[in-house]
């Protein structure tokens, strides 16, 4: 596997597409359900015979180990180690047996430059490669969710590999090279699996077809933060503060690997199965500086004033997006939200046009007005965020 700086030198040459998906904002209470369709046709034509077919799945509910600690120390980097350090204890459920047509006739051959663009495949990166994985490693579960460009499956290697449950996210290559993301995806790619920490989500490898690219990711057992916060309107000031000191660390992880994600709100994080929080979702990180331009699309509540005026930006835009998390927990909506427009939101955003209902308190207030600064430069760094009182009271005494 590269290093940070070798992927550093990679994707310097790399561009921002300029012309991204939409990525519309859902409203809160809105869940992203899979169709009825499934995944028979996936299994059938491209899976190897399962050896454990007959025997029932594994019940017991124990949660798959965490493969790293806390420290950033953790070296395991090729999924052998991985896929040894865990036992099949999770029920990955079964496919739902109706994708069939969808999947026949969806997605086309990639040709030219894009095919070899998107032939992506952690078995044959130079340093540190992965052993070599395709569709036969594993046992296929229920769909957990679907994504823009395919389906996440629930999945357990087969032998000789140790069981080991992860999520497979499938991407057809045809929609990737439509959408014009093929850099974008393999900067997300590139980036993600070169970070260790219990707060990012782990992207273990990833090979590919003749359609289609298959990430393997790290099984978040308890989901989408975001249903949560859907479910519950608003999390309590416990609830809140735990995830800010999380999201914290692993923000000061990524910015010391001068990663910046720009792209924090509750859609893109998910739940590991102790209920800790994942940060997913890299598709708009980038390496430090970070001041290209960037095409604004989708929701702007979570976007900085110096990126809503397109000004140059730094890493202390995920230190205002952590301001507008925190408020959101607390409140149920964002800060700026004005439904009226995205002019209006653009307006309340450029102005700082925060208020807060009575229901929130001192301390939570005072950390959220420092990060909500309009000059990048006086937004409270994160060491001083993880000292928060706010922070700090909430923390367990072993953390
Ligand atoms: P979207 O634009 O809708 O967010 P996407 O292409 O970014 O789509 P993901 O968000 O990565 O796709 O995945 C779609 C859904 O699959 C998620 O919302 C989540 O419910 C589920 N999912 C994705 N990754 C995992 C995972 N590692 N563990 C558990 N569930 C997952
Ligand atoms: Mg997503």
């Amino acid at each position: 596997m590269a290093s940070i700086g070798a992927v550093t030198r990679q994707i310097a040459n790399l561009e921002i597409s300029g012309s991204q998906p939409a990525n519309p904002r859902p409203k809160l209470g809105h869940t992203k359900q899979p169709s009825q369709t499934n995944v028979a046709k996936l299994l059938t034509k491209y899976a190897a015979p399962n050896p454990h077919a007959t025997k029932p799945p594994p019940r017991a509910p124990s949660p798959t180990k965490p493969l790293t600690t806390r420290s950033t120390k953790a070296t395991e980097t090729t999924a052998k180690k991985v896929a040894g350090s865990s036992k099949p204890d999770l029920d990955i459920g079964k496919s739902d047996g109706g994708m069939e047509l969808e999947n026949e006739k969806r997605g086309t051959t990639v040709n030219g430059e894009a095919a070899g663009d998107l032939a992506l495949d952690s078995s044959m990166v130079v340093e540190n490669p992965t052993p070599k994985w395709t569709l036969h490693s594993f046992e296929i579960g229920r769909p957990l969710g679907k994504g823009k460009f395919g389906r996440v499956y629930m999945v357990r290697t087969k032998p000789p590999h140790q069981p080991y449950t992860l999520a497979l996210k499938t991407l057809y290559k045809s929609e990737i090279v439509q959408s014009r993301v093929e850099k974008q995806l393999r900067r997300e790619i590139e980036i993600q699996q070169n970070l260790r920490h219990p707060n990012v989500l782990r992207l273990y490898g990833y090979f590919h077809d003749d359609k289609r690219i298959f990430l393997m990711l790290e099984f978040a057992g308890k989901g989408e933060l975001y249903k949560q916060l859907s479910k519950h309107g608003q999390f309590s000031e416990r609830r809140s503060s735990r995830y800010i000191d999380q999201m914290a660390d692993a923000l000061a992880y990524l910015h010391s690997k001068h990663v910046i994600h720009r792209d924090i709100k509750p859609e893109n994080l998910l739940l590991g199965i102790n209920g800790e929080l994942k940060i997913a979702d890299f598709g708009w990180s980038v390496h430090a500086p970070g001041n290209r331009r960037m095409t604004l699309c989708g929701t702007l509540d979570y976007l900085p004033p110096e990126m809503v005026e397109s000004k140059e930006h730094s890493e202390k835009v995920d230190l205002w997006a952590l301001g507008v998390l925190t408020y959101e927990f607390l409140v149920g909506n964002p800060p700026f939200e004005d439904r009226r427009s995205a002019q209006s939101t653009y307006r309340r955003i450029a102005k700082v046009d925060l208020h807060f209902p009575g229901t929130v308190s001192a301390e939570p207030r005072d950390l959220i007005t420092k990060l909500l600064q309009y000059e990048p430069e006086k937004r409270l760094p994160l060491t001083t965020v993880l000292k928060h009182p706010w922070i700090v009271r909430y923390r367990p005494k072993d953390a």
